[in-house]
């Protein structure tokens, strides 16, 4: 039995008496909704990822429906996207009354596979959002290159994937640049950047980001911050139906120093991932996340599918009670319930498919990833004691809990 101790959360944000001073600025300067914090804030996430445009908004979700609109995502459109995401990427679409087309992911890396993207286009087909899954680059490439053979346009759902990179040609270029049209940053505290809810869109397009700032405020022409500024009388007039999705100041105030320590952040969540792969070495069919030569993961999870025969649910169980967080492996859009079989296609025609519910046989390998997968806990303040009891319980958990040992659940 591994040595029991204090219990091990599965993320923790990193935040100290810097972001608690930062928040202070706004809070006491008289202004601490969007404002002077937010513009400097987004200037200085542009220089981060090497992109001419950036535009702070409340969340990652709320960054995605913005971007799904402003590249044209109307009703009655299809987007393709993975099923195999958290919800919020597939809510985005129906948000616009578009219809998410499923499509697998490649088991190696729990990335869409763009081999599979082609053959579900249709005349319907308005955009790709492909996700940066638990920080590790998609072939955006590769998506690129197929949407402009098609016109359509390039979403890149990379709420977990801040300070990750690709390397093309030789090159090693930051997600975020970006490589699609738009990309979508997150900032919830599971992420390894937070600003307690937080999200950013980044492009290279002027006309995208002028919506952006549109859709974020209401759709108001001019922004309070210019009023408030000016010596005349301004009357700001609304030229579309837009949200509130603004961030506030204060927000943006402690998200200006947590990119201040984002090398500090990867560069230990790369070496834990190390530490990581070598301690799993020891657990015989686990597989450690899969890196792709051109591609750099900021490792925002860490993520290990069990030995084929093992109980996933028995194991995080026995984790828990063992005092560690797990996770299981990224969830299915398409087996919520919140996903009936209308609002959702795998690029079988409707009435064409007899696939059970819950089992897509065009979806297997995201099925299997999240049955199969489990998150290990990875945070910046992880110690390497805490990383060996994780191990050492994960081998406990997966030797009581294989075929013809599990007593504990069979659902
Ligand atoms: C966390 C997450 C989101 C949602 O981000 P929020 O900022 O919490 O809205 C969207 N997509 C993916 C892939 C995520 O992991």
């Amino acid at each position: 039995m591994a040595e029991p101790g204090k219990f091990i959360p599965i993320a923790k944000p990193t935040l100290d008496e810097r972001e608690a001073d930062a928040a202070r600025r706004p809070i006491l300067s008289g202004w601490v909704t969007q404002g002077p914090e937010v513009a400097q804030f987004e200037r200085e996430f542009t220089a981060l990822v090497g992109a001419e445009h950036a535009c702070a908004l409340s969340s990652c979700t709320t960054a995605l429906h913005v971007a799904l609109l402003t590249v044209g995502v109307r009703p009655g459109d299809e987007v393709i996207t993975a099923s195999h995401s958290f919800i919020a990427s597939a809510n985005s679409i129906r948000y616009c009354g578009a219809k998410p087309v499923f499509v697998d992911i490649d088991p190696a890396t729990y990335n869409i596979d763009p081999g599979r993207i082609e053959e579900v286009i249709t005349p319907r087909t308005r955009a790709i959002l492909c996700i940066h899954q638990m920080g590790l680059p998609c072939d955006v490439r590769a998506i690129v290159e197929i949407a402009r053979r098609h016109n359509l346009r390039v979403v890149e759902d990379a709420a977990c994937a801040i300070g990750s990179e690709v390397c093309y040609g030789g090159r090693s270029e930051i997600i975020g640049r970006p490589h699609g049209d738009i990309a979508c940053f997150s900032f919830h505290p599971r992420k390894v950047l937070t600003t307690g809810d937080g999200g950013m869109l980044t492009t290279s397009n002027a006309e995208y980001d002028r919506r952006f700032r549109l859709y974020r405020q209401h759709g108001m022409t001019v922004p309070d911050t210019v009023r408030h500024a000016s010596k005349q009388v301004v009357f700001e007039s609304y030229a579309e139906l837009g949200f509130n999705y603004r961030m506030t100041d204060i927000q943006a105030a402690v998200g200006r120093e947590q990119l201040k320590r984002l090398p500090e952040l990867i560069k230990r969540r790369r070496a834990l991932a190390q530490r990581y792969r070598k301690l799993l070495h020891d657990l015989p069919g686990a597989i450690p996340p899969h890196e792709p030569d051109w591609a750099r993961s900021n490792f925002q999870s860490y993520c290990v599918r069990l030995p084929g025969d093992c109980n996933q649910r028995a194991v995080m169980q026995y984790m828990l009670d063992a005092g560690i967080a797990t996770r299981r492996g990224v969830m299915c859009a398409h087996r919520e319930p919140a996903y009936a079989a209308d609002d959702w296609s795998c690029g079988v025609p409707p009435g064409e498919c007899d696939c059970p519910p819950g089992r897509c046989a065009r979806l297997r390998e995201s099925e299997r990833a999240q049955d199969q997968a489990i998150v290990l806990p990875l945070f910046h303040g992880m110690t390497e004691a805490e990383q060996d009891r994780v191990v050492a319980t994960l081998r406990d958990a997966v030797h009581s809990a294989s075929a013809g040992r599990s007593s504990t659940d069979a659902s």
